[in-house]
């Protein structure tokens, strides 16, 4: 039996990573400063690895940015708009490769950067590759043969690990039409075939290939290509051994294709579909090793041994010792790095997590355990761990019987507001009395430094929580009497006290614990910190009521209140993994419910429930979005539920492409939704319009991603195209997301003109 990690996060414990990248760019340090961090934190890496006795430790898992845009470069997909970068940098490769995926604005050039989306369901972005027909590969970097040679001088054998061919170009777009990018394979597989030589030649014995499409569902085209990709691959290199990483699902109807692959381990992650251990121990070929990916690379849980051991016994009881590997489910990239450095966490909970270091070690012990190891150490390990997770079942912190039953008392009726639409709909125009064409914001105002400043000072106590207090008062005072001024229908209070949009809600409900250094990378050198929901969520007292409240009182103009949705409170923080997602959302769906039932009691008569999240909670197979849509809805509708017809509920979504779960959104029955598509000009408006979206509408006309400001024609220009496909009447004017990383300066400017736009519109409407 071998032990091996899939990847190791690359920020460095203490986001060393993250601050030398935006050292070099701003110039603060040179390219030797930048790559000396570099190095460190691999030495780093494989040094916790090779301590913790695991067996195969990877390399090339390491990146400055992005392991997609490394294969892009490595294979030489660069395109073509970047050749100027490299003639002005000196044919720097990491100057090219920064230009790539953050754009390049200097020495007169002005070059965009290339496209990022999410891979696949997790909060990380990765570089998407740009195909172009009969494009040609060319081995471009030496990155992956350098971090080789760094592992073998540190005295490890590493295996390099790389984004399979498949995976690679399926990840990528096509960048013009009449081909497929899948037909690229041909042109690029004599790189992989180099990169493999090189390898080979400098002792490199295994390969990790991640294939996470073959936990997707993918086309035939697909298929055929992975079968004739790695014949090839296997009929140039008989004696290296090539593991084939899958992730994020099962293997499921691509079992067969998987286990027919000519390679020598076949990797699955059994912490997302662990019902696929049976089938594939049956139906694998007798030269097929099987990788486990038992200990969860993707949540902060500690492993449940006991359980990890009977899959293990499993698998060996079938194929033997030598054939069985233990791994995490995926790489650790997806995990904070180490636990130890949480010296605040409430010891209990402490003790139910682990971090990427921690879990190494787990992927140990399970190995020992299962050798039947006679280590005291090891089997002291064993006993602290079943203790761990029995006390995580019983726990006072965790189990909450009051949350527990009413989340099972809810009914139908819950989720329903009285009465339809319809009838809302009129109560809502004679309680709110707003003209045609209602402007208003999404939420936040421009966060200034000052504002942040505040928040620093007080939570070091340099500030009084009074002093604090009349701050945020003032600045939420003056942003009320600049909406009334400009003449901004309904108001918002700002969001100046919250720091993000989840956290803010997090701190104060039961359930949540915050880390201090659990960071993760989300793109680039920017990371995340997400709560941990380890309990049962309820809300001890209300969240928001004292700002909307404060804020309704300074104006004669409604102001809306502002909440963050269940779904994206699950979506970006790590979940218990003790029950179903579907069951901590409703939790949290009864939390945000009795929050807008308290604003409405405050005098709140507009409440928006933000669910910016709901189309990425998607699972990835098709099969399953039925399932995730029930409940993602349901728990929408629960937490607005709650009020009179007459109150109004508005959510806000910035993520395009709707097409294809409208009728899911039109399910959530909130009164008003505002949506991102300023950007796509109002394309996106089809989908609601073919649909017949019978509720009303706030599409975005202008982009707050940008600092740059819209003209009043333009946003008339973009009410039109909408007043094509959406009745006027349905119709709000408002930005495309919240104004909070905006300047002051620029926000003035556009919502001036977003009003005067509006305005105009009403009164062209009206002749
Ligand atoms: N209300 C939030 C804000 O304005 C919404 C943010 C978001 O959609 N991501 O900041
Ligand atoms: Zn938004």
């Amino acid at each position: 039996m071998q032990t091996h990690i899939l990847g190791y996060p690359r920020i460095g414990s203490k986001r060393e990573l993250k601050k030398a990248c935006e050292q070099y760019w701003s110039g603060k340090i040179v390219l030797e400063e930048l790559l000396t961090v570099g190095r460190n934190i691999c030495n780093q890496n494989w040094n916790i690895q090779k301590e913790a006795g695991i067996d195969l430790i990877p390399c090339n898992d390491f990146s400055y940015y992005d392991q997609v845009l490394d294969m892009s470069l490595i294979v030489g997909a660069i395109p073509a708009r970047y050749h100027e970068v490299a003639l002005k940098r000196n044919n720097s490769e990491l100057d090219l490769y920064f230009a790539m995926a953050r754009g390049y604005q200097k020495d007169g050039l002005d070059i965009t950067a290339m496209e990022m989306t999410k891979w696949f369901d997790t909060n990380y972005h990765y570089i998407v590759p740009e195909f172009y027909k009969n494009q040609q590969f060319k081995l471009t970097s030496s990155k992956i043969f350098n971090e080789f040679a760094g592992a073998k001088q540190a005295g490890i054998n590493a295996k390099p690990v790389i984004i399979g061919l498949v995976s690679y170009l399926l990840l990528g777009k096509e960048k013009e039409e009449g081909f497929d990018k899948l037909d690229l394979a041909q042109n690029i597989l004599p790189v992989y075939v180099e990169i493999l030589s090189k390898l080979q030649e400098q002792g490199a014995e295994w390969i990790q290939f991640d294939e996470p499409f073959l936990s997707l569902d993918i086309t035939e085209k697909a298929k055929e290509t992975y079968i004739t990709v790695y014949s090839e691959l296997r009929k140039q290199f008989p004696t290296l051994k090539f593991i084939v990483a899958t992730y994020f699902d099962g293997l499921k109807d691509n079992l067969s294709l998987a286990a027919s692959l000519p390679v020598n381990v076949l990797h699955i992650d059994l912490v997302r579909n662990p019902e696929q251990l049976e089938e594939v121990i049956n139906s694998i070929p007798e030269n097929l090793s099987l990788s486990l990916g038992l200990v969860d690379g993707r949540n902060i849980w500690k492993n449940d041994f006991e359980k990890s051991l009977a899959f293990i016994n499993k698998a060996v009881e079938k194929l033997g010792s030598e054939r069985v590997l233990i791994a995490p489910s995926c790489s650790l990239l997806h995990s904070p790095c180490d636990l130890d450095f949480e010296t605040n966490l409430n010891p209990e909970i402490k003790n139910w997590l682990a971090f990427a270091k921690q879990k190494v070690k787990e992927v140990v012990n399970l190995k020992e355990l299962a050798s039947g190891t006679e280590n005291q150490d090891i089997i002291n390990d064993f006993e602290e761990n079943k203790k761990a997770v029995s006390s995580r079942k019983t726990s006072s912190l965790i189990h909450n019987n009051i949350v527990k039953q009413r989340a099972e008392a809810v009914t139908e009726e819950d989720s329903q507001r009285k009465n339809s639409f319809q009838i809302r709909r009129e109560e809502q125009q004679k309680a709110l009395q707003l003209p045609l064409f209602p402007t208003t914001t999404i939420g936040s105002f421009p966060q200034t430094a000052e504002v942040r400043s505040w928040r620093a000072k007080f939570k070091k106590g340099e500030l009084t929580a009074a002093q604090y207090d009349t701050l945020l008062k003032e600045e939420t005072q003056r942003t009320i009497r600049w909406q009334e001024e400009i003449g901004i229908d309904v108001l918002v209070h700002g969001e100046f006290e919250r720091n993000d949009m989840v956290e803010y809600f997090g701190e104060q409900l039961e359930g949540f614990v915050f880390t201090k250094n659990g960071w993760v990378q989300s793109y680039g050198s920017r990371c995340v910190k997400p709560p941990v929901i380890f309990g049962d969520v309820s809300r001890p007292a209300p969240m928001t009521v004292y700002w909307s409240q404060y804020a309704q009182s300074q104006t004669n103009q409604w102001v809306k209140g502002m909440l963050t949705g269940p779904v994206t409170i699950l979506q970006w923080s790590f979940v218990r993994d003790d029950q179903p997602r579907s069951e901590t959302c409703k939790q949290i769906a009864l939390a945000i419910r009795d929050e807008v039932v308290d604003l409405e009691k405050a005098g709140i008569r507009i409440i928006q429930i933000d669910e910016p999240a709901i189309r990425e909670g998607l699972p990835l197979r098709k099969a399953e979005w039925q399932n995730y849509l029930k409940w993602a809805v349901e728990a929408f509708r629960i937490s607005a539920s709650g009020v009179d017809d007459a109150t109004q509920i508005h959510t806000h979504m910035c993520y395009s492409e709707f097409n294809d779960i409208i009728k899911n959104i039109a399910d959530m029955d909130a009164d008003v939704i505002t949506i991102e598509c300023s950007r796509s000009q109002m394309e996106l408006l089809n989908a609601f319009a073919d649909f017949k979206y019978p509720n009303e509408i706030g599409p975005g006309v202008y982009d707050i991603h940008s600092p740059r400001v819209p003209s009043k024609e333009e946003m008339i220009e973009l009410l039109k195209k909408a007043q094509d496909v959406i009745p006027a009447h349905q119709l709000w004017v408002n930005p495309d997301c919240g104004l909070k990383t905006r300047h002051w300066e620029e926000t003035e400017k556009a919502l001036i003109a977003m009003v005067a736009a509006a305005k105009e519109a009403a009164v062209e409407y009206s002749i």
